[in-house]
């Protein structure tokens, strides 16, 4: 299978690297001391239990060095999805299939933007990798993949779910998928914007009387807005799984708090305020991520303006 990594960081390099062993892939990213140093000496990938995975795709900043390929991943981060898919349309064809693991909801819509919806993959990833240099990741946990297909039809998802295997990732394929997508929104809303604004650990939701409050109204909020489009999340069990979630990652930073150390733009767009979008659409508020979505832009602001 010929494939395109669209961001190849942290995450892009390991999906990407993975799948290099045993396909043709073309990292594409506009970092180039990274596309330069996968190409002079590969791609070193860090394991958890100490040992180095060391792969070889092709890397490149300019698409049309690559081509149309069979299936694109996107792993910019969610809010450059557009503008990603927009600047590197000459590696999608007629019959491209586009997967995205990204966190937040809504990828999978901006994409249908690109290809037709059975083409369109979402799902969730359990892995976890951090940058450590240009041609370098820590991959620091590693989990299942569930995917599934935007349309009716799995067949295209089925074919990209058994290339992952093929480069050794534990993969779901199911028409399912979007309740996973929601699930792991979630646990993101509970803990990451409440984390970068307090500037805490994350098992600091769990500790705290008012951290926790606070987690759980924007949850409860996020969940009556799912079951309004059809889901039947009970918030209770949802709140306890946030909860669970962020005692077993208690001494971690959140991907939302490293944003706003670096001085990054967050994915708030795609976490707290893709509810807010979903609940307008649903003739639904949705206030509580709405505020905290605006002290996170504010924050931004700060640093960004
Ligand atoms: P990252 O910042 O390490 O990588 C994003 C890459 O996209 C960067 O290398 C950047 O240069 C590149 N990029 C930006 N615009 C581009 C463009 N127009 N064309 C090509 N490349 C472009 O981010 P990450 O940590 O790998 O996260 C990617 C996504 O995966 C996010 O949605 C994140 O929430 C999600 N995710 C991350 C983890 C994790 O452990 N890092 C785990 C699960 C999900």
């Amino acid at each position: 299978m010929k494939i395109a990594i669209l961001g190849a960081g942290a995450m892009g390099s390991l999906y990407g690297g993975y799948l290099s062993r045993g396909n043709e892939v073309w990292m594409v990213d506009i970092w180039q001391a990274h596309v330069d140093a996968i190409n002079e000496k590969g791609l070193y990938i860090d394991e958890a239990d100490g040992s180095v995975t060391h792969v070889t795709p092709h890397a490149t900043s300019d698409p049309n060095e690559v081509g149309v390929v069979d299936l694109a991943v996107i792993f910019v981060k969610s809010i450059q999805t557009t503008e990603a898919l927009e600047k590197n349309r000459a590696v999608i064809g007629e019959h491209t299939a586009v997967l995205t693991l990204q966190n937040g909801y809504g990828n999978g819509d901006d994409i249908c933007a690109f290809v037709p919806r059975d083409q369109v993959i979402v799902g969730t990833t359990s892995h976890g990798c951090t940058m450590k240099g240009p041609g370098h990741i820590f991959h620091a946990g590693s989990g299942p993949t569930h995917i599934g297909a935007m349309g009716e039809d799995q067949s295209t998802a089925e074919k990209v779910a058994e290339a992952l295997r093929g480069a050794g990732f534990e993969v779901d394929c199911s028409d399912k998928v979007i309740e996973l997508v929601w699930g792991k929104l979630f646990v993101n809303i509970a803990i990451n914007a409440v984390t970068a604004l307090l500037d805490v650990p994350n098992g600091y939701i769990n500790d705290d009387a008012n951290a926790r409050r606070c987690a759980e109204l924007l949850v409860r909020e996020a969940v009556a807005v799912a079951n309004a489009t059809g889901m039947s999340f009970d918030p209770d069990a949802v709140c306890a799984n946030a909860m669970a979630v962020a005692v077993g990652t208690a001494g971690n930073t959140s991907s939302m708090r490293a944003d706003t150390l670096n001085k990054r733009r967050t994915e708030i767009g795609k976490i707290n305020g893709a509810v807010v979008k979903k609940a307008a659409e649903l003739g639904m508020d949705a206030p509580y991520n709405q505020l905290i979505s605006a002290l996170i832009e504010a924050k931004e602001d700060t640093y960004l303006k």
